[in-house]
């Protein structure tokens, strides 16, 4: 991209700027005190406009500068890594491969580290786990890659299930063990589950936000065995107190809160 750069703003240069035109210009821009000029080829400018200078700028790729930034992100037994980081990942740590995309659940958000990280200390190895508003899958997948035997992830956004569904496949878990379906909690839920399974999940993770859960907290009971652990996080520590009320009024008991910055995760069973 081949840009002539001016000293000045469009309210000084205001004169000018009709000459920068005529003289080809394709697009004008004001930044950091200078005028912009973009030009398909170099070419004559008239005597006003030579304190300028031209450059070329190499076409930025945000998305490519973006994905160099990323890094690794360690939640517990499990590392998060985009699929060309893949090969970083510590001996002894779970790899979870997600595709950073339309979906949120990369890893880099604190809520889903907590997640993550809270299920790894969960003995998950046969469990049914339930995954409400599971974006990216990467909840889901890492209670798979932790042994569960079935997961389920649900969201209202169907944007996210075919990514989840990819991203289920990327890291080995076979469609048999992994289900994701557009919707919430509600009484279709149990038919969605893989297999033949029909009853209430063992455990149940949810990164949604505190309103929401207050909201949800009696669906919670009811797709939850007795004694399911529960794992709730999205929620700003300013907000803890309204998830807490929910979670006393539904009889949940073994409250724990942990926080990460803004962001709490509170876990319980039913
Ligand atoms: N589970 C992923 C994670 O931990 O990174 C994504 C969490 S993202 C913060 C919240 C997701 O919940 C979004 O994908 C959104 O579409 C979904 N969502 C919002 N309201 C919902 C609801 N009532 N039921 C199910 N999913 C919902």
């Amino acid at each position: 991209m081949l840009v002539y750069s001016l000293p000045g703003t469009f309210e000084t240069r205001e004169a000018h700027l009709d000459l920068l035109w005529e003289a080809g210009a394709t697009g004008l821009e004001e930044r950091a005190g200078l005028i912009r000029a973009y030009f398909d080829a170099q070419t004559d400018l008239p005597a006003e406009l030579r304190d300028g200078q031209w450059h070329d700028e190499a076409d930025q790729d945000w998305l490519a500068t973006f994905k160099a930034t990323l890094r690794p992100v360690r939640a517990g037994r499990v590392t998060i890594v985009p699929p060309w980081l893949r090969h970083e990942v510590e001996e002894g740590q779970v790899p979870l491969v997600i595709e950073p995309g339309m979906a949120f659940g990369t890893g880099h958000h604190a809520t889903t580290r907590m997640a993550v990280e809270a299920l790894g200390e969960l003995d998950l190895n046969g469990a049914r786990v339930l995954d409400v508003g599971t974006g990216s899958g990467v909840l889901a997948i890492a209670a798979a890659l932790l042994g569960a035997e079935q997961v389920l992830g649900v969201d209202i956004d169907p944007i996210t299930i075919p990514i989840a569904r990819e991203n289920a496949q990327d890291n080995g878990v076979p469609q048999g063990r992994a289900v994701f379906v557009e919707g919430t909690l509600g009484d279709e839920l149990p038919d969605a589950w893989p297999g033949e399974w029909d009853g209430p999940a063992d455990v149940l993770v949810a990164n949604l936000y505190a309103e929401l859960h207050d909201l949800l907290a009696g669906d919670y009971v009811t797709h939850l065995r007795p004694e399911g652990p529960l794992v709730l996080t999205g929620i700003l520590t300013t907000k803890l107190g309204m998830v807490l009320a929910a979670l006393e009024r539904e009889g949940f008991g073994s409250v724990q809160v942990r926080e990460d910055g803004e962001w709490a995760l509170v876990t319980a069973a039913a």
